[in-house]
C-alpha cells in the first residue's frame, strides 16, 4: 500500500524484519520457495510496474546495517574484481523519497518516470515544474538521463500538509510517503513543490554525455554543470574517500547530523568512484555489487496511541502526553511522545487506538506524527480535550494554541505549598490542605517564600480563628529554623531536589550566602554545570 496511496500499514524496520525472516525461510528450505515469491525483485516486486521502458535496469541498492556489514561487502567487492579496487570510493546521503529517471532532451526536460519494478516504470511527467534541483530547461543543449531521489524537504512537507489540511486531505504521515502519493497522484487540485538529487548519470538515445572514463563523482559533476541538483549538493554532501574505514567515518559523521538535515535521509550509499571498477564489478538482479546502502537506524516506527494524559506544568500550560504500546526507536523503548497542543491534535486528526508514527532520534523527545487511517479500528473516537483544568478541576483559558488551566501559576501553588509544609520538608504542623487553598485564594501567598511574610492576621483570616492563627505563627517562625537544606529545598527551586539541596546548603552555609551567590559561584557546586547555573 506504500507504493499506492502512500501509507504503508508497516514502518521499515518491521517490514525489514519480515523480509530478512522470508529471506532466511528461503536459503533454508530452497525446494520450497513458491515460484513467483517477490524476493527476488527490485521493491520486492510490489512496486505499480508502468509502461515506460527503462534506459538501462534502475535497480535499488543492497542493505547494510553496521560497520561489518560494510565490511564485508568490501571484501566482496574485492572478489568480484580480483583485487582490492584502486579508484576510491563515494559517500552520499541516501535520501529517503522516491527513486525517478528524468530524461533531458536538447537540454529540455521531457519525462519523468518512477522506478517501478526496475525494468519498466511508469511516467509522472504532470510534475514537471513542480520539483526544485530538477530544472524544465537545462543551461546546455544535452540529452542525458538523470536518475535520482525526489523527496519533500521537511520545510515543503510542512506547507504540503498545510495546502493538504486546507484542502481537506488528509496530512500527509511522512515526507517519504507523501513523495510517493504525491508522484503517483495526477489531477490533484493544488500542486506541491518536492526537491530531486541526482545520484546517477545514464546516456540517453545514444548521445554521448560524458567522457570516455569519467568517475561517478565527476558523472555527478557534469549533471551539476548543466544546472541539475546533485547529492553532492546535499547538506550531506559527496566525499571521495580512498577506503572503507574512510567511508565509514564519514557515514557516523553523517548520521550524528542527521537531525539537523533539511531532508530525511534514511542511510549512506557506498559506491566504486571507478566506473570500469564498477562494470567489472557487475550487477545483481536487484542490487549493484558495486554500490551498498548502509542504513541508518529507524527513527520512525508505528505502535498503537492507547491513551492522551494531560498534565498541567508550572505555569498552568495543559501538555498533553501520549501513551504507546512500547515500541523499540533508535536503541530505546519508547513509550510515551509529546503531542504539542490541541489544535495540533485535531490537525492530526488523532483517535484512540489509531496506528500512530513516532519520531526520535538521539536526544529528541520522542513525537507523534501522524495517524495511519486505513489502520484505524472501527469506532475509534477521536482525542478527548480536557474540558476542566485536570489539577484542579478549574476553568481552562483556551485563547492560544497551548491550553492553560485559568489560574495560570496558581493552579500548582497549593501542591507546591503543601509539599513545602509536609514533615519532611518545612514541617509546618497544623498547616493543611483546607488553610493553604484559602491562602492562596485570597492571594496572601503567590509562593512559597511568602510563607515566612504572613502576619497573625493573614492567618487568623485563612484558619478561621485567633488562636489557630497565632499557633500557626509560631509554627512557621519555628521552621525558619529548620535545617537549611531542608528550608532550600521548599523553596521549590527549579532544577534542585533533595539531594541537591543538601549540596548547595553545604557549600555556601547560610540562606544570605545561597541568595548572593551569582551563577559562576553557583557552579561551584557539584552537579551543577553552565546550563543549571544560570536557572538556580
Ligand atoms: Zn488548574
Amino acid at each position: 500500500s506504500y507504493y499506492g496511496d502512500g501509507d504503508s500499514a508497516m514502518d521499515d524496520t518491521s517490514y525489514d524484519r519480515l523480509r530478512i525472516a522470508v529471506l532466511a525461510w528461503e536459503e533454508a528450505h530452497p525446494a520450497e520457495v513458491s515460484p513467483d515469491s517477490p524476493t527476488g525483485l527490485v521493491a520486492d516486486g510490489v512496486a505499480p510496474t508502468g509502461d515506460i521502458a527503462h534506459t538501462t535496469r534502475l535497480l535499488s541498492l543492497d542493505n547494510v546495517f553496521d560497520a561489518a556489514g560494510l565490511v564485508a561487502w568490501g571484501a566482496s567487492v574485492e572478489r568480484r574484481l580480483g583485487r582490492a579496487p584502486a579508484g576510491g570510493f563515494t559517500v552520499e546521503p541516501k535520501i529517503d523519497g522516491a527513486a525517478v529517471a528524468a530524461r533531458y532532451r536538447d537540454g529540455r526536460l521531457v519525462q519523468v518516470v518512477t522506478r517501478g519494478d526496475g525494468r519498466h516504470g511508469e511516467d509522472v511527467s504532470h510534475v514537471i515544474g513542480q520539483i526544485d534541483g530538477l530544472p524544465e530547461q537545462l543551461s546546455d543543449a544535452v540529452t542525458v538521463e538523470v536518475r535520482g531521489e525526489v523527496a519533500f524537504t521537511q520545510e515543503q512537507f510542512e506547507t504540503a500538509n498545510e495546502v493538504r489540511a486546507a484542502h481537506g486531505a488528509p496530512v500527509f504521515v511522512n515526507p517519504r510517503n507523501g513523495t510517493a502519493g504525491t508522484l503517483r497522484a495526477k489531477g490533484r487540485p493544488y500542486r506541491l513543490r518536492m526537491t530531486f538529487w541526482a545520484y546517477g548519470v545514464v546516456e540517453l538515445d545514444g548521445v554521448p554525455f560524458l567522457p570516455a572514463g569519467a568517475t561517478h563523482a565527476e558523472a555527478l559533476a557534469a549533471a551539476a554543470a548543466v544546472g541539475v541538483q546533485t547529492t553532492a549538493a546535499s547538506p550531506a554532501g559527496l566525499l571521495v574517500v580512498p577506503d572503507l574505514a574512510a567511508a565509514q567515518a564519514q557515514a557516523d559523521a553523517v548520521a550524528a547530523m542527521r537531525t539537523e538535515l533539511p531532508v530525511g535521509i534514511d542511510g549512506l550509499v557506498v559506491k566504486l568512484n571507478d566506473t570500469a571498477e564498477q562494470e567489472a564489478a557487475g550487477l545483481g538482479s536487484r542490487f549493484p555489487y558495486w554500490a551498498i546502502a548502509v542504513k541508518l537506524p529507524a527513527i520512525e516506527r508505528q505502535t498503537i496511541l492507547e491513551d492522551v494524559v494531560w498534565e498541567v506544568g508550572r505555569t498552568g500550560v495543559l501538555a498533553p502526553t501520549a501513551l504507546l504500546t512500547a515500541v523499540e526507536i533508535d536503541g530505546s523503548t519508547v513509550t510515551r511522545a509529546t503531542l504539542h497542543n490541541p489544535a495540533d491534535i485535531r490537525r492530526r486528526d488523532l483517535h484512540i487506538g489509531d496506528t500512530v508514527t513516532v519520531y526520535k532520534a538521539g536526544d529528541i523527545i520522542p513525537r507523534v506524527q501522524a495517524a495511519v487511517v486505513p489502520l484505524r479500528p472501527a469506532g475509534a473516537v477521536p482525542v478527548p480535550l480536557p474540558d476542566a483544568c485536570p489539577r484542579c478541576g478549574g476553568e481552562i483559558s483556551t485563547a492560544q494554541e497551548r491550553w492553560r488551566c485559568a489560574k495560570g501559576t496558581a493552579c500548582a501553588l497549593p501542591a507546591l505549598i503543601e509539599y513545602a509544609a509536609g514533615r519532611e520538608m518545612l514541617d509546618i504542623d497544623g498547616l493543611g490542605r483546607t488553610y493553604v487553598a484559602a491562602l492562596v485564594e485570597s492571594g496572601d501567598v503567590r509562593d512559597v517564600a511568602d510563607l515566612f511574610t504572613l502576619t497573625v492576621e493573614q492567618l487568623t483570616a485563612a484558619s478561621g480563628s485567633a488562636k489557630r492563627g497565632a499557633k500557626l505563627a509560631e509554627q512557621i517562625a519555628a521552621a525558619k529554623e529548620r535545617p537549611l537544606n531542608r528550608v532550600f529545598c521548599a523553596l521549590g527551586v527549579l532544577g534542585t531536589g533533595r539531594s541537591m539541596s543538601r549540596r548547595i546548603a553545604r557549600h555556601f552555609g547560610t540562606m544570605d550566602a545561597i541568595r548572593q551567590a551569582d551563577a559562576t559561584e553557583m557552579q561551584d557546586v557539584e552537579g551543577i554545570g553552565p546550563e543549571k547555573a544560570p536557572v538556580v
